[in-house]
């Protein structure tokens, strides 16, 4: 395959932010991926998702007030979709929050995501972005997204 026209990519360098996703080997690749390794996650850029929100597949920043979408693993949280609901408090995996296009592009063509989704274990997720708060879990920070979640039924 061949670099889209989003510029001159390559597997040794970060992306830059915004749309189309550069291609690499027949894979779009996300802001905050290696281009050599879609599974390796550059600290720095997940350190700005967090600080934004950005989002992790274009790296653009998330407007006040607009809706987000984020993926939950059921397997992960060891639970379903109702208590996803219930809980009202549901953690983003890898802390990305995205744009509806950018959840689409991952869903759509992530090995990990369409693996998930296969098990029945993916929930996709839309909240107000000013839901999206910083936390902590075991040390670590994590998204964590309260009060407007909605579980999209239609997006996958
Ligand atoms: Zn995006």
């Amino acid at each position: 395959m061949t670099s889209s026209s989003a510029g001159a990519a390559t597997a040794d360098v970060l992306t830059d932010a915004g749309w189309p996703r550069p291609i690499i080997g027949g894979w779009p690749i996300p802001w905050v991926s290696h281009p050599s390794n879609l599974s390796y996650q550059d600290a720095d850029r997940m350190q700005a998702v967090l600080d934004g929100p950005l989002c992790q597949v274009c790296g653009q920043p998330h407007e006040a007030c607009c809706r987000v979408f984020l993926c939950v693993n059921a397997e992960n949280e060891g639970t379903d979709r109702s208590v996803v609901l219930s809980e009202q408090i549901v953690l983003a995996m890898d802390n990305g929050v995205m744009h509806e296009r950018c959840v689409r592009l991952a869903i759509a063509r992530c090995p990990v995501l369409r693996e998930i989704q296969a098990k029945n274990a993916l929930i996709v997720l839309s909240a107000v972005v000013d839901d999206v708060q910083r936390g902590e879990i075991d040390g670590r920070p994590q998204l964590a997204v309260q009060g407007s979640a909605a579980i999209i039924e239609d997006i996958i």
